[in-house]
């Protein structure tokens, strides 16, 4: 799934393509993506300039010159491209604008496209934790975000209404960074070690924004390449290969529905 380095890219690249762009035309085959409705969502964009876009936690938020917005989240497959012809089989959305076209990929077609009108009144919205690579994202704030948690570390890392952005991958290379088990208990994380979870938390995600993301599956930048950070991960997929710190095997350990990837030794 695309997770904060990777919408961020998308919208940093999508930025000086999009913002001016006026929508001439919304074409799907996918009606279920829509929320509340495709019909809904064609009224409320086709005629429309998009005046800003950008990232909340894993959405990409297109300000339409209404005031008006539509808010696009990619999924597990989803990726948004631009371009002049955009060809793929895994193509559900497109809209045709004054220059090139802006179209959703999904294999799996789990991505929800949303017309909202009132952004801050949006439920999905409000449920959201803050952003970790803002400035109110500070050490004390992430101290009281584990304090209050409850379960593991791992989940508590992911969850978007504690903190927004991070899934599995980064949530493994976080982990990994700050040598801390995904199996501790989130409340146990002793002082010392959330100082260095925090800065890894900052570092992995900054990181994997210079190279553009991370594509080991679907995920695409919205010229259709794929990111870089791929060759940058410790152990995220990197099962039986050796620990790049101390070379005991890297575990793939299934828990909480999902895989974790972990060094067994140098992660306490
Ligand atoms: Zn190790």
């Amino acid at each position: 799934m695309p997770e904060l380095p990777e919408v961020e890219t998308t919208v940093r690249e999508l930025r000086n393509k999009i913002i001016g762009r006026k929508i001439l035309k919304a074409w799907t085959d996918t009606e279920k993506i829509f929320k509340p409705n495709f019909l809904a969502f064609k009224k409320g964009v086709v005629g429309q300039t998009v005046e800003a876009i950008s990232r909340r936690g894993k959405n990409i938020i297109l300000k339409l010159d209404s005031g008006s917005y539509f808010l696009v989240h990619q999924k597990l497959t989803g990726s948004l491209l631009y371009g002049t012809e955009i060809k793929n089989p895994y193509i559900h959305l497109i809209l045709d604008l004054d220059k090139g076209k802006l179209a959703l990929s999904d294999l799996r077609k789990f991505a929800k496209v949303a017309f909202i009108p009132d952004l801050e009144n949006y439920p999905d919205y409000q449920k959201l934790g803050p952003e970790p690579l803002s400035r109110g994202f500070t050490l004390e704030k992430f101290q009281e975000i584990l304090e209050k948690a409850r379960g593991g570390i791992k989940k508590v890392l992911m969850d978007q209404g504690k903190i927004v952005g991070i899934g599995n991958i980064y949530a493994d290379e976080i982990l990994f960074e700050a040598k801390i088990s995904p199996l501790r208990e989130a409340p146990k994380i002793k002082p010392a070690e959330i100082k260095i979870l925090y800065q890894a938390v900052k570092k992995i995600l900054e990181k994997a924004i210079k190279s553009k993301g991370t594509s080991v599956s679907d995920y695409r930048r919205p010229s259709g390449e794929k990111g870089n950070f791929a060759k940058f991960l410790k152990v995220y997929r990197r099962t039986g290969e050796p620990c790049p710190r101390c070379g005991t095997k890297i575990q793939r350990l299934k828990f909480g529905g999902r895989s974790s990837h972990f060094c067994p030794r140098c992660q306490k």
